[in-house]
Formats: structure tokens, C-alpha cells, sequence
């Protein structure tokens, strides 16, 4: 399989969001794409303050 990728035209798997050659991707639970390791970013939950907002969503107001 790894030769035929190398053999073959270049392929390099590209991020669908912002373009960029990527080695991982990022989905969400619908496993729609998010990002990948080049546009999406990591942060301490208790140092963002949407964290701490009320989730609307999941109690279904
Ligand atoms: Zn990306």
C-alpha cells in the first residue's frame, strides 16, 4: 500500500478547511471535519470562558 501511494502522482492529504497539508484531521461526534492539526488549536477548558457559559443547548431551552 505504502509503495503504491509513493509510486503513484503526489498525493498529500490536504485539510478541507483551510487547505493545508496535514497528517491529522479533526472530526466532530458527527464526523463532520473540524480542522486538522494546523487550524484547529488546543486550550485549557478552565481558561476559556465559553466553558463556563450555559449550555443552552444540551438542556434543550
Ligand atoms: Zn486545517
Amino acid at each position: 500500500m505504502k509503495d503504491l501511494w509513493r509510486e503513484g502522482t503526489e498525493r498529500e492529504p490536504c485539510c478541507p478547511v483551510c487547505g493545508r497539508v496535514c497528517d491529522t484531521i479533526y472530526r466532530e461526534r458527527y464526523f463532520e471535519i473540524v480542522g486538522c492539526e494546523n487550524c484547529v488549536s488546543q486550550h485549557e477548558a478552565c481558561e476559556t470562558e465559553a466553558c463556563y457559559e450555559p449550555r443552552y443547548a444540551v438542556l434543550g431551552l
